[in-house]
């Protein structure tokens, strides 16, 4: 006789494995995804910074099963490769509480597959946090992802108990979400929820809201990506956009699908941090014929190579914004040379470093000192 015994619930999230692994839960996403758990680890635990500091977060689904049919997605319905597992709110709630007070986690990112619709779905989601508050009294770092089509009074919820939602656009239009998640309403169920956020903020919840977008799979160029990325950071106070590089994902109708270079998801950071920390216009940037950034140089280079390099700028004379457009000088060194050059001329790159600037030689093609441009090596006597 075949007796079949039931996986625990450490069975279970180890069978769950890295599965949110194309979802961030952290403020270093690249890093995040692309470190491997040790052997001692569960494949569930992820180190992450967060707005919190840097930690170990539990990331996990409450169901690997899934009703819709994303075409990038190894957890959509039918993919007979996916293993399904799924969690009650309370097996979740005690599994992240075991974990927590091991020492071994002190952090959760909860996402899930819809079954039974998306209401459904969000609500086991806010079950398995609500007793991780209440009954585990547990205070530390919480990110929920929203269900698309989540209720308001959902996202309300969602907002009190975590710290940070996710509410995932994958696409930067409708025409381009239509092509990676046919079943997603871009509008109605996605944006929608990302302005109930930012009006829930108005009124008083402190809970950050995030995005990210699938990059490479159906021909979005990098401008319609920051171009929306740019809105929903002015008007709907997005944190942070996420973009993930494409791996096809084999039994899904995109495996045969060139997988996208990592160097443009490294591009599009650096230039969503160009918007979002240094006040940036999305038409700043440089962008090629077709609508995408250099892969070769990084974005604030690309800008100073065309901008600067012939039109170098004064250290003694600049304000704050034109230093912060210099590759090399980023908010807090250019506050430091504005301190410095109150009290003293500043005439060598080597004074740069002494006032916290890593790698002022980045700095030298664009900036004059004492009137000309400073050799790009460092002096060593
Ligand atoms: S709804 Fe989410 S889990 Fe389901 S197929 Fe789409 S991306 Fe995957």
């Amino acid at each position: 006789m075949n007796i079949v015994r039931t996986p625990s619930t450490l069975e279970k999230l180890n069978l769950v494995g890295d599965t949110t692994a194309f979802e961030p839960a952290g403020d270093t996403p690249v890093a995040e995804v692309r470190r491997k758990p040790s052997p001692a680890e569960l494949p569930c635990i992820t180190q992450v910074a967060t707005p919190r500091g840097p930690k170990s977060v539990m990331k996990s689904m409450m169901t690997t099963a899934c009703e819709r049919n994303c075409y990038y997605c190894p957890f959509r319905a039918g993919r007979g490769k996916t293993p399904r597992v799924t969690f009650k709110p309370d097996e979740m709630a005690s599994a992240f509480d075991g974990l927590q007070r091991q020492g071994a986690v002190d952090g959760l990112f909860l996402s899930s597959g819809i079954i039974k619709g998306s209401v459904m779905a969000q609500d086991k989601i806010l079950d398995t946090v609500e007793i991780v508050r209440k009954r585990y009294d547990y205070q530390g770092y919480v990110h929920l992802k929203v269900m698309p089509g989540a209720e308001y009074d959902q996202l309300r919820r969602a907002m009190e108990l975590a710290d940070r939602i996710s509410i995932n656009l994958e696409g930067p239009t409708d025409a381009r979400l239509q092509a990676l998640a046919p079943k997603k309403d871009f509008t109605v169920e996605l944006l929608q929820r990302l302005a109930w956020a930012h009006e829930l903020r108005s009124q008083g919840l402190r809970a950050s809201s995030v995005t990210q977008f699938v990059v490479g799979a159906v021909g979005e160029t990098d401008l319609e990506l920051l171009s929306l990325t740019e809105k929903l950071h002015r008007q709907m106070s997005l944190a942070r956009a996420y973009y993930s590089a494409f791996h096809p994902v084999v039994d899904t109708p995109f495996e045969n699908l060139t997988p996208t270079l990592p160097t443009r998801e490294l591009r599009l950071y650096q230039a969503s941090f160009l918007l979002r920390d240094y006040g940036w216009n999305v038409e700043e940037l440089q962008f090629e014929g077709e609508g995408n950034l250099r892969l070769d140089l990084d974005p604030k280079r690309a800008w100073a190579e065309s901008q600067l390099r012939h039109q170098p700028i004064d250290l003694m004379r600049a304000d704050r914004g034109e230093l912060m457009r210099v590759p090399g000088i980023g908010p807090k060194g250019a506050d430091s040379i504005i301190r410095a050059r109150r009290k003293a001329r500043l005439t060598d790159l080597g004074q740069l470093r002494k006032l916290g600037i890593r790698a002022p030689e980045q700095a030298a093609p664009y900036i004059l000192l004492e009137g000309g441009r400073p050799p790009e090596q460092l002096r060593l006597f």
